[in-house]
């Protein structure tokens, strides 16, 4: 798990397939960011630049991942 940055904005999320191993926290955490494929249950990011209203959920979705595939960056200034 990758988290970084704490001020403006939820940054940029981005998700490691080959890690992911299809637990849904992701998605429970943050249903407007996250999906799950219908076939391998893998992530799918449905929003790679979440808005600030959207930032808690997608810090929460990074955390509660069991496998570390979600990483959130901060932009560059
Ligand atoms: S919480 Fe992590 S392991 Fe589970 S579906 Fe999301 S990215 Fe994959």
């Amino acid at each position: 798990m990758t988290l970084a940055g704490q001020a403006s904005g939820a940054g940029r999320v981005s998700a490691d397939r080959e890690r992911c191993v299809g637990a849904g926290q992701c998605v429970l955490a943050a249903p407007a960011v996250f999906d799950q494929d219908e076939d391998d249950g893998l992530v799918h990011v449905l929003v790679e630049s979440p808005s600030m209203s959207q930032a808690d959920a997608v810090r929460d979705a990074v955390r509660a991942c069991p496998s570390g595939a979600l990483t959130l960056r901060q932009p560059a200034a």
